[in-house]
């Protein structure tokens, strides 16, 4: 049996207050919620980042994304919505099944992610570096 918690899940091995599920996705309560009402989408099948996962996964783990946040906006009709998506240890991915969070934002609430300062960039490097990308497209 599989030693990933987000796998267990799915399996029903731990219990989580789920909103919602189909064949490909499972959405449910973050235990530690930055804000009231923060939500995870998962795909069924395992994955650990969005570099491995299958894209046709990936859609439909972003198509429910939209609607449990259109839900999340009926619901406790936040002010915003962050949402966020975490990638290998680097960027701060703690369970590497991925999830995407949905974080209910509210004026004034002080969370500390997604409130940086701009700081202007060197415009030669910035072209320098997108072109290495498009260049592996
Ligand atoms: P990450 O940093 O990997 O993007 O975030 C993992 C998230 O999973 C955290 O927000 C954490 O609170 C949540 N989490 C970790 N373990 C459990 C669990 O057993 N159940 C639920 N519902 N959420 C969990
Ligand atoms: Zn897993």
């Amino acid at each position: 049996m599989s030693e990933c918690i987000f796998c267990k899940i799915v399996g029903g091995e731990i219990p989580a207050v789920k909103v919602y599920e189909d064949d490909q996705v499972l959405a449910f309560m973050d235990i530690n919620p930055l804000n009231n009402g923060h939500t995870l989408i998962i795909p069924k099948k395992h994955a650990e980042t969005i570099l491995e996962i299958d894209p046709d996964e990936l859609a439909a783990v972003m198509k429910t994304a939209q609607r449990i946040a259109q839900a999340i906006q009926k619901a406790l009709n936040p002010d915003g919505i962050t949402v966020i998506q975490l990638n290998r240890r680097a960027a701060g991915q703690v369970i590497p099944h991925l999830h995407v969070h949905l974080i209910p934002r509210w004026e004034g609430d002080e969370l500390q992610i997604s409130r940086w300062e701009p700081v202007a960039g060197d415009m030669e490097k910035i072209k320098e570096i997108g072109a290495k990308i498009k260049a592996e497209l």
